[in-house]
Order: structure tokens, then C-alpha cells, then sequence
């Protein structure tokens, strides 16, 4: 009883030298320039702080303070959850010869009793430190880590392209990961598919590629789907995803995503490689210039034109390139930033180290997007060899 008597009073004499204001005050004082700061630990902060605040712990504050603001004559108002730690914040701030400090009175509680704006998600430290390279770039930015924490992106194949972008988009921190595959890991695939490992030989390749995910980052939920993709499964396999990257190694797989990407208006991310050589392209249906992949290749080859699978040969770092490709602009389409490679094929020659653009038009007579094109249901077509992936 006295010791609660004594902390009341002990609070009560720190609202005498820390000034309180209200949560709609603290936020007409933030639009007038005032700098706001959470002082909740990192988990508090994870499911949301008051727009435009800047989170600086408590036990940093002192540490950190100079800078995130130099300027000891700055408005700074002080957060907390309940507007007892922010007065414990204020007198150190104060302390520090910060003249103009605030604390927000009820704190985060009375932020959102009062209906003011509140940004979710901040980060928590691990992923305020995972990420922090990426969040220095203004284009990415904390705004963009949460887009990427909150999409969804399917891998088609997690095999040559596959291994390198869903290495790359996991370390991104993409949010949500689907990887469709139902082969098992060979040891003829490790040279390419840098995603699986030899101890795993045998494992079925989806999983193997969620066990290296996870090694890397375990924030990323990846969803496993050891099927191959068919005409009665390709639109519930791939729907609710936000970015297709098509990573496949045949001509079946590739008309069938190239259709249902055009029907749910989901952007296909798309390489190919052979030998030495290989080509991506992104095919954006929510684009009206965009063209698709039958502008590209109208009709699938003849089954005795495609190359043999097993008998077709790769360098081992070519996929690399172009799936590292690929998942840049999954990144980029997530984040909207840059110029998405639509409509054009970018073309590589690792022997010759070129890379080279052609300009893609929308083919009017396309049939697959012309205006004369017909959807009669998804095809099944021959399982044939697109290249070694
Ligand atoms: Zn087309």
C-alpha cells in the first residue's frame, strides 16, 4: 500500500517538471513539426505505432537520442502504452538538455481511444536489423519492407531459376512463398540448383528448397505444393498470389501459367535458358501495352522439335543469372518501383557476357491476347522439355 502510495506521488512529482499533452494535441503538434517518438520496446511497436513516429526504445533512448535529433530546442513528444515510461523518458530527454519535451498522457492506449492514425506493422528489431540495408534505401524504406512482408509470390519449379530467386526473395523478406514442384532433388541438379543440398538427395524438391528458406530466414511462411501444375489445378494453385515467376522446365507448364496469369491479372515473371544462353521478360496483364507470352511464342513446338530434358546441357551459373533476374522484378513489382522488363526480352549470352534488349509488342493476332483470342479451358499439353532446368 505505501509502496503504490509512494510511486503515485513519485509520478505525480514528474508530471510537475514533464509536461503532458493529449494524444490530439501530440498529433496537431506532429503535423506542426514536433517529432514524435514511440518509446515502446520493438515487440509493442509491432502491432503498430502513431503515424509517422519514429521508434527509439526506451532503453536506447539516451544513447540514440542525438542521433535521431540534434536539435535540443526541437519539439519532442514522448509515447508510451499507458503515458508512465514517456514521463520516465521526458526527465531523461530533459536531463540531456532537451528543453522542449512532452509526454503524450494515456500513450498508445489513448492514441487509439481517440481514433488517430496509427502505421502497422513497424518493425520489430529482428527485422529492423535483418532488413536494414534495404530500408536505407528511400525507395524501399520501411513502407516497402511491410509491402514485401506482405506479399505473396508462387515459384514455379524449384529448380535452376527457381534455386537463386527463391534464395534471394526469401533473404528479402517476402512475406509469403509457394513453391510448386513435385520432383525430388538428383544429384545431377546440385550444380545449378544452389537452393538444395547433397544430404537432401532424394527429398522431394519443394520441401528442400522450405528447408533452406527457413535456414535463412524464418520469418518468410513458405507453403509447400509437390504437384505438378495442370489444367484442373493451375488457377487454384496460383490465385491469391501477387507476382508468378515462372521457373518451369517445359512447354505444358508455361502455356498453362501463361493463360491463367492473363485470366486472374497476376504478372508473370518469366526466363528461359539453354546451354549458354537464356531470356526473361515479365507479361503484365493489368498493363493494357503489356504483351503476353503467346505474343512471344504463339504456339507450342512440335514435341519432336523441343529439346531432351535429360540430354540438354547447362552451365551451372547461367540460371543463377536469370533467376536472380527474375526475382528482381518480383521485388520491383511488389515494391512498384523501376521499369518492369514489359515489353521487352531481355536476351543473355554468358560466353559473349552480352546482355541485349529486344523491344515485345502486343501482337494484334496474338491467341492469347489478341482481340480475336479464344479461352476454351486449359489444355493439358505433352509434357516437353523447355530447357535443362
Ligand atoms: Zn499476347
Amino acid at each position: 500500500m505505501t509502496e503504490g502510495l509512494d510511486r503515485e506521488r513519485w509520478l505525480n512529482d514528474l508530471r510537475q517538471r514533464v509536461p503532458e499533452t493529449t494524444a490530439a494535441d501530440a498529433l496537431a503538434r506532429q503535423l506542426g513539426g514536433a517529432l514524435l517518438i514511440d518509446v515502446r520496446e520493438d515487440n509493442e511497436r509491432a502491432t503498430g505505432s502513431p503515424e509517422g513516429a519514429v521508434g527509439l526504445s526506451r532503453g536506447f533512448l539516451e544513447l540514440r537520442i542525438e542521433q535521431v535529433e540534434p536539435d535540443r530546442d526541437r519539439d519532442v513528444l514522448l509515447l508510451c502504452g499507458s503515458g508512465q515510461r514517456s514521463l520516465l523518458a521526458g526527465e531523461a530527454l530533459q536531463r540531456m538538455g532537451y528543453r522542449r519535451v512532452h509526454s503524450v498522457a494515456g500513450g498508445m492506449a489513448a492514441w487509439k481511444a481517440a481514433g488517430l492514425p496509427v502505421s502497422a506493422g513497424a518493425l520489430d528489431s529482428d527485422a529492423a536489423e535483418r532488413y536494414s540495408r534495404q530500408i536505407l534505401l528511400p525507395q524501399v524504406g520501411e513502407a516497402g519492407q511491410a509491402k514485401l512482408a506482405a506479399a505473396r509470390i508462387v515459384v514455379i519449379g524449384a529448380g535452376g531459376l527457381g534455386a537463386p530467386a527463391l534464395l534471394y526473395l526469401a533473404a528479402a523478406g517476402v512475406g509469403h512463398v509457394t513453391i510448386i514442384d513435385d520432383d525430388r532433388v538428383e544429384r545431377s541438379n546440385l550444380h545449378r540448383q544452389v537452393v538444395h543440398a547433397d544430404a537432401r538427395v532424394g527429398m522431394g524438391k519443394a520441401d528442400s528448397a522450405r528447408m533452406a528458406l527457413l535456414a535463412l530466414n524464418p520469418r518468410v511462411e513458405v507453403r509447400v505444393v509437390a504437384e505438378r501444375l495442370r489444367a484442373e489445378n493451375v488457377e487454384t494453385l496460383i490465385r491469391d498470389h501477387d507476382v508468378v515467376i515462372d521457373g518451369a522446365d517445359n512447354f505444358a507448364t508455361r502455356y498453362l501459367l501463361a493463360a491463367a496469369t492473363r485470366r486472374l491479372g497476376i504478372p508473370m515473371v518469366y526466363a528461359a535458358i539453354e546451354r549458354f544462353t537464356g531470356q526473361a521478360s515479365v507479361f503484365d496483364p493489368r498493363r493494357d501495352d503489356s504483351p503476353c507470352y503467346r505474343c512471344l511464342f504463339p504456339e507450342p513446338p512440335a514435341a519432336a522439335d523441343a529439346p531432351n530434358c535429360a540430354e540438354a546441357g547447362v552451365l551451372g551459373v547461367l540460371p543463377g543469372v536469370l533467376g536472380l533476374v527474375q526475382a528482381t522484378e518480383a521485388l520491383k513489382l511488389v515494391l512498384g518501383i523501376g521499369q518492369p522488363l514489359v515489353g521487352r526480352l531481355l536476351t543473355y549470352d554468358a560466353l559473349g557476357m552480352r546482355f541485349r534488349e529486344l523491344t515485345l509488342r502486343r501482337d494484334p493476332a496474338c491467341p492469347g491476347c489478341g482481340p480475336d483470342a479464344v479461352f476454351n479451358g486449359y489444355t493439358d499439353l505433352e509434357h516437353m522439355c523447355a530447357a535443362a532446368l
